[in-house]
């Protein structure tokens, strides 16, 4: 745990599945870049979004019974520590400029054969690039067939199709058009017919209903989180 704010956080209200950690709440947070709030553990820094992945990937796939080479591009720092953790996983991290990651990529041009790896996590990365389309083609292409890919973004559930327009530079108009300063679109309700275009088969999964409001407030979990689980056929 951080030790500087171990103290203020000491309890057992709150549990992080991601750590472990037990706290009496969790660390109110609000994002620079969109003003949006979160809860974030006080000791791995995972928020409601991490710790619903972590138990969707835990409880839903193979993560933690196969033998898998996982691909975790734009490491959220709580979940890669438990990756690596795992003696099945062979675990490559990668991003396009954060030293947290063991390499650095653009996920336009992956540097790897052809179905590389049995498993991707790329979360909250694509709202980021301009030609997601190609970089949607990329990941299905270093995915094995059989593999699965979590590819998690924000989703405008009030819009029927995404939004973009490439004529809006600067961090001003981004953020005014995309709702952050270093967002390029606005993914809606269209987002799992852009992963097929892909050639990945997608399950839309409202993991966080399945939980009930006790354990949503006890992990601190995002209820509006919807998870989208890519698989290569
Ligand atoms: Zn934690």
């Amino acid at each position: 745990m951080n030790r500087a704010t171990a103290p203020l956080y000491r309890g057992d209200r709150v549990a992080c599945p991601v750590c472990g950690g037990r706290f009496d709440r969790f660390r109110r947070y609000a994002s620079e870049g969109s003003g949006r709030r979160y809860l974030m553990c006080p000791s791995c820094g995972s928020l409601g979004r991490h710790r619903l992945d972590w138990l969707f990937l835990c409880e839903r796939t193979n993560l933690l019974h196969e033998p898998i080479r996982l691909l975790h591009v734009a490491p959220e720092p709580g979940l890669s520590r438990r990756f690596q953790a795992l003696e099945t996983v062979d675990y490559v991290s990668a991003d396009y400029d954060s030293t947290l990651a063991s390499e650095r990529m653009d996920i336009r041009n992956i540097d790897y054969p052809n179905e590389s790896f049995d498993a991707i996590v790329c979360n909250h990365v694509l709202e980021h690039v301009d030609d997601d389309r190609t970089a949607l083609s990329e990941l299905a292409r270093v995915l094995k067939r059989g593999g699965w890919a979590l590819l998690q973004v924000p989703i405008d559930p009030s819009s029927d199709e995404t939004y973009d327009d490439p004529t809006l530079t600067s961090a001003k108009e981004r953020e005014r058009a995309f709702g952050q300063y270093d967002h390029v679109r606005v993914y809606a309700k269209d987002y799992p017919s852009r992963l097929s275009e892909a050639g990945f088969e997608v399950d839309v999964i409202g993991y966080a209903q399945e939980f009930t409001s006790e354990e949503i407030s006890r992990m601190g979990l995002d209820r509006l989180e919807v998870i989208h689980l890519a698989r290569k056929p």
